[in-house]
């Protein structure tokens, strides 16, 4: 899940930005992405998510997809940005700092940047207009110390979080524990991302040998690295007619429409990369199409490979290697 905060110039922003800075929340990131503050990335794809108006342009969101961020959420704040072509939009929530318009443009010149008034007014009530239709939360920012916005934002965050859990673990008919979807679930949208310790193979090994680790567990997320995984995304069972795959490093996405109350599965082999030929398990998944035995990625049938790849249900290392 990504929340955008959008605060046009002289709604508080930055003041709210440092001060979530300085009082941090628990898997939350804030930037105040102003002109020039981020330097532009060359990646097209992210012109999919976000669609900037006005002059500015210099923020891009391949940096909230870098590596370094990838276990917190983050909220956005910046005038102009209006992400509009949004993939899935039950993984992006918005808001927008709102003050009253005569406090804005006095604030706006207190501060010396009388022409932002001008420049952004009719784009700032186009993207308010379609915020409000996207049905946007709006944090009124007119008139009270800044703990107490902060505190209605935190309060939100902590609901979306909550709201935010998609699956449950519980005892699946045949194969011990299963994840089970708790909502309906598009194609495309992110159920969970697998978070863990990031070792290589000798170190998996080495675990595994001392009986710390059991050798199904592991994720591989590239040629030599495996995520230890600590969360209780180690339950979700294998299928060989999956609704779900890992994209990206290890995110978990669903390759199909899942309805709420059914079981989601991936395909375990399309996580284990063509180096690895010492592994396999017997599969008892009982789909039409069950291979029998859960090896290496190079077991799957091209065809079914590249169902798996138009769904985005594939690593970033598997695409690299297949
Ligand atoms: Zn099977």
């Amino acid at each position: 899940m990504i929340v955008f905060i959008i605060g046009q110039g002289g709604t508080g922003k930055t003041t709210l930005v440092n001060y979530f800075n300085e009082h941090p929340i628990n898997n939350w990131l804030f930037f105040d992405f102003d002109e020039g503050a981020i330097k532009k990335s060359d990646t097209k794809d992210m012109e999919e998510l976000a669609v900037w108006v006005g002059r500015q342009r210099e923020y891009w969101l391949k940096e909230i997809r870098n590596p370094k961020y990838r276990d917190q959420n983050i909220c956005l704040f910046g005038v102009g940005l209006f992400p509009w072509k949004v993939g899935n939009p039950n993984d992006v929530k918005f808001a927008y700092l709102s003050v009253d318009q005569n406090l804005r443009k006095d604030r706006l010149i207190d501060r010396g940047d009388p022409h932002l008034w001008e420049a952004y007014q009719k784009d700032i009530d186009e993207i308010v207009k379609k915020l409000d239709e996207a049905g946007a939360k709006k944090i009124d920012n007119s008139d009270r110390p800044i703990e107490e916005t902060a505190s209605e934002i935190k309060d939100w965050l902590e609901e979306l979080e909550k709201n935010n859990i998609k699956y449950e673990i519980k005892e699946s008919a045949a194969k011990g524990k299963g994840a089970f979807a708790v909502c309906d679930i598009k194609a495309g949208e992110e159920i969970t991302e697998f978070t863990g310790e990031i070792i290589d193979r000798k170190a998996i090994h080495e675990r595994i040998l001392k009986c710390e680790e059991r050798i199904d567990d592991p994720l591989q997320i590239d040629d030599d690295k495996f995520m230890d995984i600590d969360n209780d995304a180690y339950f979700f069972n294998h299928s060989c007619n999956p609704n779900a795959g890992i994209s990206g490093i290890a995110d978990l996405i669903a390759i199909k429409d899942i309805k709420k109350g059914e079981e989601i599965t991936f395909d375990y082999s399309a996580t284990v990369g063509t180096n690895i030929d010492n592994w396999k398990m017997d599969c008892l998944c009982g789909a039409p199409n069950c291979r029998k035995v859960i090896a290496n990625v190079s077991t799957i049938p091209n065809e079914q490979i590249e169902k798996y790849r138009k769904a985005n249900g594939l690593q970033d290392f598997i695409l690299r290697q297949i």
